[in-house]
């Protein structure tokens, strides 16, 4: 019998917690009855201040296919994403938001498409009724993120998927701290392919994504997934170079030729500006590699489990498993 984990990141969704429930158990009865499928909640309470916490015990109490895992603190939508996928038992998992924005009427449609063998399927979101300005700064980044990231990321596609076992353990197996999912899926790869959904109005609350965490969010795709804006600053250097020296073999003749006319005061103030202000500018993308770097060797974990009522434990990464094998031949 297959077993699908719907897995559910929730951070202050007090007031959407028993509607998503009710919403996702209509709709995981019906793949029970359909296509005889056991399913289990994963509700990830990602350090939520308000009820949320009282009242994921409460469902956990009424329903035994209902789990739940408490973060100690709030790590962020990935690391809750991540908590799930580890924590889930399933051969198949689906991930979707709180706030009722990912309709779990389409579970029954994407499940067909996973039957037909996919490992990744993904829904893909229209625009409508979201902000002009948010739909226009996407798309410009989306752009953007195409052109210099070495994996593929796509307008409307969020988090909002199915995600066959294959693909769990790859995702949990990848130990790295800065996580961003949409590069990591498309990372993963396997079978992939896209379903379409009308864009949904959050249901109740607000969204956590304020135009500074979006911008954040942009910099961390950006510079997780490779060093490209290194190499151009190298290529900007160069050329930088490059060009002062054929205008200092130009001042240089002037003054063979014609001697000293004025102080060259212009130019000089220009020069220094031009070269501070590139300087600046690589040093602040070095200094973002260098962050990454420093939060990478610390090896902290992705998240931290202040409560859950899920008693095995979750699927252990490569890293750890190879730990214990070589200290199993050590004692
Ligand atoms: N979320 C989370 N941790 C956070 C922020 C958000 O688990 O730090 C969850 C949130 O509860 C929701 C989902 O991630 O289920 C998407 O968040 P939101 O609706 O705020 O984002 P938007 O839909 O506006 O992009
Ligand atoms: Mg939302």
């Amino acid at each position: 019998m297959v077993k699908i984990s719907l897995i559910v990141p929730c951070y202050n969704e007090e007031k959407n917690l028993q509607k998503m429930y009710d919403a996702l158990k209509v709709n995981a009865q019906k793949l029970a009855t359909s296509k005889g499928y056991n399913y289990e909640f994963i509700f990830v309470n990602d350090g939520s201040k308000d009820q949320s916490e009282m009242i994921l015990n409460e469902l956990a109490a009424e329903d035994e296919h209902f789990k739940f895992i408490s973060f100690s603190r709030n790590f962020g939508k990935e690391s809750a994403m991540f908590a799930g996928i580890q924590y889930a038992s399933g051969d198949v998992c689906a991930i979707l938001d709180a706030d009722l924005q990912h309709p779990p009427e389409l579970l029954g449609q994407m499940m067909d498409r996973y039957e037909e063998g996919y490992d990744q399927v993904i829904a893909k979101r229209t625009r409508t009724g979201e902000a002009k300005v948010r739909t226009w700064l996407s798309k410009r980044y989306y752009k953007f993120v195409n052109k210099i990231m070495d994996v593929e990321v796509e307008d409307g596609i969020g988090d909002f998927r199915v995600l066959s076992r294959k693909v769990m353990d790859a995702i949990a197996d990848l130990p790295e701290n800065n996580r961003f999912s949409k590069g990591l899926f498309s990372w993963v790869g396997f079978k992939t392919t896209t379903i379409e959904y009308e864009n949904q109005l959050r249901d109740e609350g607000e969204s956590k994504w304020g135009l500074k965490n979006l911008w954040n969010y942009a910099i961390d795709g950006i510079v997780s997934f490779n060093i490209r804006p290194l190499r151009a600053v190298i290529y900007t250097g160069v050329v930088v170079t490059f060009v002062s020296l054929l205008y200092i073999i130009y001042i240089f003749a002037n003054i063979l030729l014609t001697g000293v006319e004025t102080p060259g005061y212009f130019s000089m103030i220009s020069a220094v500006l031009l070269l501070g202000g590139i300087q600046l500018i690589s040093i602040g993308i070095v200094g973002e590699y260098v962050g990454r770097i420093f939060f990478e060797v610390k090896k902290r974990p992705v998240y931290l489990v202040g409560e859950t009522n899920i008693v095995s434990k979750p699927s252990m990464n490569k890293q750890d498993h190879d730990l214990i094998k070589m200290r199993g031949t050590h004692e």
